[in-house]
């Protein structure tokens, strides 16, 4: 990433992004690549955050999302590491019966990519060193904000101060900006973790990915490049707090219980992370020239591995309906802007985190008829083609009203 850059006299920038994580970054590198000034400020020091330790989670990048990150100059940094996603397969457990979404049906190219998270982060890196009109601010603590005048003010700890028309929160699930703004979140938490980690095969996965429902909750076992595939293995916490601590192969038999053998022999590698589940959606995803981004403005259950899609969706809207403003000479933190940006945005979230919710709940359960139900279900949606393909449409992003940088045009 770019060296951090110091002044203490106070900048004029167009947008203060806070938070430079995978939205934060991308919200910077659409922005500054459309002309924009972009002061991008983070309290991690970015070079830390490539690390394997840091996120070991491999993201589900959506055929849309590609084409957003190819439209401002990402992709180019990612295709090595991507790893195309051809199938999915989703089953109840170990039931023969199983729902199979080839995207040969659709005939566009894979349904989406795999991609590790540290390789997102050193890619949206590469972007930034080399995208004009962005300053880094990181490491660096954010001591005030205030939002009251023509611009935001925003002050660091060490002295600098930002001015910006508007202000992008991109500082992930706690959000301290949108707490100190007083907005507030509707939602709750799973009391169910997912773990991560990462496993090789004796034989290749051939591009599938996997989605098992258990009464516990969902196994996803994700295709990464070479041998390996990418865990995302959900239990109720308790569970998922004692099987991360066990050692490495007590905690491989239990992985191998889960996992099955259609890839032969299975070994975890690396070390294992567990994340706590939870849902929330922001009231309101806009305040005074602030706009919430990414999982400031919601978050949801890992089941349909969409939650940073569903930012990238946020980004390329927000970056769309500023860029527009900027064009015509508006204030682009001004509140019919804003408004614009949560009107295409929040109504969008909130399907999707409705039916990801519908989906753990329906399946993290024993329930004998409901499991009949399911079984039923997905076989029957198996043999509906029009139903499947729009499933398919859904999975790759392509539903839907979407901003310019989704159809692969710079915002
Ligand atoms: C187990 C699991 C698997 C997942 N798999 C997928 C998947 O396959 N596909 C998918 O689309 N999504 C997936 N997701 C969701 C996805 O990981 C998140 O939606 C995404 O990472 C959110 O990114 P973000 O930039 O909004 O937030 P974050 O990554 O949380 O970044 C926030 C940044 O803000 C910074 N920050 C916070 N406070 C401050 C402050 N006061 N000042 C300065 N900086 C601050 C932080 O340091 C951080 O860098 C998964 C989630 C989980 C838990």
């Amino acid at each position: 990433m770019a060296a951090t850059k110091r002044n203490t006299t106070g900048r004029d920038f167009d947008v203060v992004i806070v938070g430079s994580g995978l939205i934060g970054s991308t919200l910077a590198v659409a922005l500054g690549g459309a002309g924009l000034r972009v002061a991008l400020m983070d309290r991690l020091d970015p070079a830390t955050m490539v690390d394997e330790p840091f996120d070991g989670r491999a993201s589900a990048v959506s055929h849309a999302s590609r084409r957003a990150l190819d439209a401002i100059g990402v992709w180019r940094h990612l295709a090595d590491d991507a790893q195309p996603i051809l199938d999915i397969r989703v089953s109840e457990g170990d039931s023969p019966l199983f729902l199979h979404y080839d995207h040969n049906e659709l005939g566009d190219g894979p349904l989406g990519f795999m991609l590790e998270n540290r390789h997102l982060r050193r890619g949206l890196g590469a972007a930034i060193s080399t995208t004009a009109n962005i300053e880094l601010f990181a490491p660096a603590e954010l001591s005030a904000l205030d939002r009251s005048g023509t611009a935001a003010v925003v002050r660091l700890a060490g002295g600098e101060v930002l001015r910006g028309r508007l202000v992008a929160a991109a500082d992930g699930r706690a959000s301290p900006l949108r707490q100190a703004a007083g907005i507030r979140v509707h939602g709750w938490s799973y009391a169910q973790s997912g773990i991560v980690c990462t496993v090789t095969h004796e034989r290749p996965h051939r591009g599938i990915a996997h989605e098992r429902f258990f009464p516990a909750g969902p196994l996803a076992i994700l295709p990464l490049t070479g041998d390996r595939s990418s865990l995302v293995w959900t239990e109720p916490s308790a569970v998922a707090g004692r099987l991360i601590e066990l050692d490495k192969p007590a905690f491989d038999d239990e992985m191998r219980d889960r996992f099955g053998d259609f890839l032969g022999y299975v070994v975890s590698v690396g070390p294992r992370w567990s994340y706590p589940l939870a849902l929330h959606n922001a009231k309101t995803y806009r305040s005074r020239r602030l706009a919430l981004v990414g999982d400031a403005a919601h978050a949801m259950h890992p089941i349909a591995g969409q939650g940073l899609n569903l930012g990238f969706r946020d980004v390329a809207a927000l970056a769309e309906v500023v860029v527009d403003a900027a064009r015509l000479g508006l204030d682009i933190g001004g509140t019919d802007i804003l408004s614009r940006y949560e009107t295409w945005r929040r109504f969008d979230s909130m399907v999707l985190l409705a039916v990801t919710d519908g989906l753990n709940r329906l399946f993290s359960n024993d329930i004998s008829a409901a499991r009949v139900a399911r079984d039923a279900g997905l076989a029957a949606v198996n043999r509906m083609p029009p139903l499947k393909r729009l499933f398919m449409r859904h999975a790759r992003g392509t539903v839907g009203k979407l901003p310019r940088m989704l159809r692969g045009m710079a915002p």
